[in-house]
């Protein structure tokens, strides 16, 4: 038994996101991602697929990261250097 941060909904079936030693417990991944998907710094879409992370801001897709500010050109997806999701779930 779980109550969500999010709504407060309390489910049998709630569960537990782990991210930087702080544990957030939710009732449903739609909850998850509005308290802990980060926002692409350019299109402000929340970021629910492996995302980019440049110069501490994050984006939701090479587009976007080559669209920011002052970004380096031709920039890569993290899933194609082999690198994990910035979610780490
Ligand atoms: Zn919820
Ligand atoms: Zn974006």
């Amino acid at each position: 038994m779980g109550k969500c941060e999010v709504c407060g909904n309390e489910y049998d079936k709630a569960f537990t996101v782990t991210r930087g030693g702080e544990s957030h417990v939710f009732d449903s991944f739609e909850c998850a991602i509005h308290a802990m998907a980060p926002l692409c710094a350019h299109c402000e879409c929340r970021i629910v697929g492996h995302g980019m992370e440049a110069d501490g801001k994050f984006f939701c897709c090479a587009h976007c990261a080559n669209h920011g500010e002052g970004m380096r050109p031709a920039m890569r997806d993290r899933a194609d250097a082999g690198a994990s999701g910035i979610l780490g779930i």
